[in-house]
């Protein structure tokens, strides 16, 4: 990656697939992820940027009962799936609020390549 002095370096943390747990490398200007062949939308990706890069503000809870088995994109470990919310609970942040637009608009390749999660 080139390096603009000018932009802010927003990438040094590393931010992990929410739906896969592996590691998002940033295409085109936004986190992707490889293998799931998702990449994630410009408003996704300035929202996981604020909470997992820059760290600018809190993640809001919203209970929403989604269900469904997640990762922190901040640790890329498992997160907890409650009854109302998604939180991982090493670092305590909520999911929620990201859960409609990857269910919604983000379809990542299972591992053997034959379906989309
Ligand atoms: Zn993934
Ligand atoms: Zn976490």
């Amino acid at each position: 990656m080139v390096t603009d002095p000018h932009i802010p370096l927003v990438y040094h943390r590393l931010v992990f697939c929410p739906k896969c747990g592996k590691r998002m490398d940033v295409m085109n200007g936004t986190f992707a992820c490889v293998s799931g062949e998702m990449p994630l939308s410009p408003h996704l990706h300035s929202n996981l940027c604020e909470l997992f890069v820059s760290r600018s503000r809190n993640a809001h809870s919203v209970p929403l009962n989604w269900g469904g088995s997640w990762f922190c994109p901040g640790r890329g470990r498992a997160a907890t799936t409650g009854h109302k919310h998604v939180q991982c609970e090493a670092c305590g942040v909520y999911l929620d609020e990201f859960l409609h637009a990857l269910v919604e608009l983000h379809p990542h390749r299972v591992p053997d390549g034959k379906g989309w999660i």
